[in-house]
């Protein structure tokens, strides 16, 4: 089989389980294409996914036009975080300034079903603002957002996030240095032990951090569900199994 390429180098933005995926199917199915693999470099301990990989930013939009025009990238696909949203927005801009292609991977919203109690607020200073006086907060945010609620120091948090925080937490705040559970039993323990009256998260989608809100759910406890940052218009797939579709288009297959 001759396979005839119009595509030389795939930039692969990652940060996410789906761009890890997304690595390893390419490699495997694309062996004749380029690829690299982009990572904020926010988490230090970073997985070997056996692929070319660059750590840290561009240098904003300019410094993502210049390395695309360097490496002769093709094809971007963002495939980062739904809240990362500066580097989802340069990623359209650079592609617009150099004609590249891209495809923005978003994996579905959570949807609230019968049992939740959501309250939607559009953003992490909205949702610090809601928070009753004197609760008890999971915060489930990350360590960028975690700033926003350190003047609600009348309630009680637990803090989860993977690196910790930049600036202390207040004292009577409690620190879970962990990546979500999958186990909606340990979730639930979680909530339970710290007697948590309110769940913060941000709409991130996808099934590796959902446990927490079925936990939140079988113990009533509310959730402030933060809205997702609106993004620029662009090619965009649900799925993994989408963006290799998208790719495949480009691959010109002949006996
Ligand atoms: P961001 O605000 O969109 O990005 C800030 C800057 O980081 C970008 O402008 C870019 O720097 C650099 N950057 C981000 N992703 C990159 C990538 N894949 N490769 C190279 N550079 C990258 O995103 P963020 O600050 O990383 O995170 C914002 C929110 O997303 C937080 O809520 C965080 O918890 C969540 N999140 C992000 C990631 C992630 O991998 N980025 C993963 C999980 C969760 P330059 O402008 O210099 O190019």
């Amino acid at each position: 089989m001759d396979l005839t390429r119009t595509l030389d180098h795939i930039l692969l933005l990652a940060g996410t389980s789906e761009a890890r995926q997304l690595a390893k199917s390419i490699a495997q199915r694309f062996a004749a294409v380029r690829l690299t693999v982009s990572f904020a470099g926010v988490v230090k301990d970073l997985p070997d996914l056996g692929v070319p990989t660059r750590v840290g930013g561009f240098g904003g939009v300019d410094g993502l036009v210049s390395y695309l025009q360097e490496e002769g990238v093709d094809l971007i696909i963002d495939a980062t975080h739904p809240f990362a949203a500066q580097m989802s927005r340069h990623a359209v801009d650079a592609a617009g300034q150099t004609d590249t292609h891209l495809i923005r991977l978003e994996r579905p919203i959570w949807h609230e079903v019968d049992g939740d109690t959501w309250q939607h607020v559009a953003s992490t200073t909205a949702a610090a603002e809601a928070l009753p006086e004197k609760s008890r907060a999971f915060l489930s945010v990350g360590r960028k957002e975690i700033d926003k609620f350190t003047n609600r120091d009348d309630c009680f948090a637990l803090v989860r996030m993977i690196e910790p925080p930049e600036r202390p937490l207040p004292d009577h705040w409690h620190l879970v240095l962990e990546r979500p559970s999958k186990s909606v039993d340990a979730e639930r323990h979680l909530l339970k032990h710290h007697k948590i009256t309110h769940l913060v998260t941000k709409n991130s989608g996808g099934a590796s951090s959902y446990a927490k809100i079925e936990a939140a759910r079988q113990l009533e406890v509310p959730l402030l569900m933060i809205k997702r940052p609106a993004l620029p218009d662009a090619n965009t797939a649900a799925s993994t199994a989408e963006v290799l579709k998208f790719i495949e288009q480009f691959v010109d297959c002949r006996d």
